[in-house]
C-alpha cells in the first residue's frame, strides 16, 4: 500500500510535487456568513445578463460554443475602441494569466511582480519552471527604481492595478515608463480597474509590449460565471490562441458576459454604490483605530495594533469573513471587501464589540 503510494507520486513532475498550490479564499456554500473575503460584488448582476443566459439556454446546449467568443469580442472591441482581433477571452482572468505565462515563460525564464500582490503569480511561474523575481513596492506603494531595470532572462512583468491586497494604484505614466524600460511583455492585471474608473488599455497603441487583462468577476458581479479577457496587439493574440483550450468559454458565459459589458448604466450605478460604501467603511475603520491604506478598489487593506489574525478569527466566530493575509518578510493585514451598507454596518457593529 505504502509502496504504491510512493510509486504513483513519482509519476508527478518534481516541480508539481514541490509546489504548495494556490490557496483560494474560503467559499462557504451556506448562506450564514457575511462574506467580505474574496472581493465579490454584493449586488445582483444586470437583469440583461440573466435574460441573455436564459435565451442562450433556450438555443440549446448540445452544440459547441463559438470557439472565438466573437459576439463578446465585437462588443468589447467597440467598448475599448480596438478591432476584435485585439481581444482573447478566457474562463476567468485567472485562465488568461495562465495563457500568458504559457505563451511567454519557458523553463528558467524570469517573471517579475511587485510585492505584496496577487499570490497566483508565483504559482503560475512555478508551473512553468520559471524563475520568480519579486520586487518589493516602495513604502508609498509606487514601483521602485529597481522594478524598471532590465535583467537577464526577464520574460514577463505583471502588475495588478489596482493592486491586491493594498487597493493602491500605479500611475499611468509609470506604466508607460515601464513599457519603455523593459524589453518584455508588461502585463497589467486590471481586475479592479473599474472601481478606479481607469484603464491603460488605450496605451497599447503606443506600447506594443503592453498587455491588459480584465475580468467580469468583480465589477460586473459575475464571479460564478467565469469570464475574463485580454487586450493586446493582434500578433500576440494570434500566438496566445494556439495556447488556450479550443472551447475555453462556454455558451452561457459568453452570452452573459456580452450582455454585462453592454449594460454600461448598470455598471456605473453599481460602482457609485460601492464607492459610497467604501468611503463610509474607511472612516468607520479609522474611527476604530485601524491603519488604512486609501483604496482605489472594492476592498480596504487595513491593520490594527491589537493583532490582525486575532481580529480575523473573532470576526469569523461572529460569521463575518474577511481575508487575513501575511507576507513573509513584510507583515500582515486584513483585507475587507466593500459589500453593501448593511454588510459594512454588521462588520462595524461586531468590531466595536471585539476590539
Ligand atoms: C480576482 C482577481 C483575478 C481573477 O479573477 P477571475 O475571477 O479569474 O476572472 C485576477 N487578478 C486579481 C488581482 C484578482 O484579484
Amino acid at each position: 500500500m505504502n509502496d504504491d503510494r510512493q510509486r504513483v507520486i513519482e509519476y508527478v513532475r518534481p516541480t508539481i510535487r514541490r509546489m504548495e498550490g494556490y490557496q483560494s479564499g474560503e467559499q462557504p456554500q451556506g448562506g450564514k456568513f457575511v462574506k467580505l473575503n474574496t472581493n465579490e460584488n454584493p449586488y445582483d448582476p444586470s437583469e440583461k445578463v440573466l435574460e441573455a443566459i436564459r435565451v442562450a439556454t433556450g438555443g440549446g446546449l448540445k452544440k459547441y460554443p463559438d470557439a472565438t467568443a466573437a459576439t463578446f469580442r465585437s462588443v468589447a472591441a467597440r467598448h475599448w475602441n480596438v478591432a476584435p482581433d485585439w481581444i482573447l477571452c478566457g474562463n476567468g482572468s485567472d485562465e488568461i494569466l495562465t495563457i500568458l505565462m504559457r505563451s511567454f515563460v519557458g523553463a528558467g525564464g524570469a517573471v517579475r511582480w511587485p510585492t505584496p500582490t496577487y499570490v497566483l503569480y508565483p504559482v503560475l511561474t512555478q508551473l512553468q519552471d520559471g524563475r520568480a523575481d519579486p520586487v518589493p513596492f516602495s513604502p508609498d506603494w509606487s514601483l521602485p527604481e529597481a522594478f524598471f531595470r532590465p535583467c537577464d532572462g526577464l520574460r514577463m512583468v505583471v502588475v495588478a492595478n489596482p493592486n491586491s491586497p493594498s487597493g493602491t494604484l500605479v500611475a499611468r505614466d509609470q506604466i508607460a515608463r515601464l513599457c519603455e524600460s523593459l524589453p518584455c511583455p508588461v502585463v497589467i492585471d486590471e481586475a479592479y480597474a473599474d472601481f478606479a474608473r481607469t484603464s491603460c488599455i488605450d496605451l497599447i497603441r503606443d506600447y506594443p509590449n503592453l498587455i491588459v487583462t480584465r475580468t467580469m468577476s468583480k465589477s460586473f458581479a459575475l464571479a460564478g460565471l467565469r469570464f475574463g479577457y485580454v487586450v493586446a496587439r493582434p500578433e500576440l493574440i494570434e500566438q496566445m490562441n494556439k495556447v488556450r483550450d479550443s472551447y475555453n468559454c462556454d455558451s452561457l458565459s459568453i452570452a452573459g458576459a456580452t450582455a454585462a459589458l453592454d449594460d454600461a448604466n448598470w455598471l456605473a450605478q453599481t460602482i457609485d454604490k460601492i464607492l459610497a460604501t467604501r468611503t463610509r467603511l474607511q472612516s468607520s475603520l479609522a474611527d476604530l483605530g485601524f491603519e488604512i491604506t486609501p483604496s482605489s478598489a472594492n476592498f480596504v487593506w487595513c491593520s490594527h495594533v491589537s493583532g490582525n489574525r486575532a481580529i480575523y478569527e473573532k470576526l469569523r466566530q461572529h460569521q463575518i469573513l474577511v481575508r487575513y493575509m501575511s507576507y513573509e518578510g513584510w507583515g500582515d493585514g486584513i483585507r475587507i471587501t466593500v459589500g453593501t451598507d448593511d454588510q459594512a454596518d454588521a462588520l462595524i457593529t461586531v468590531l466595536k464589540q471585539i476590539l
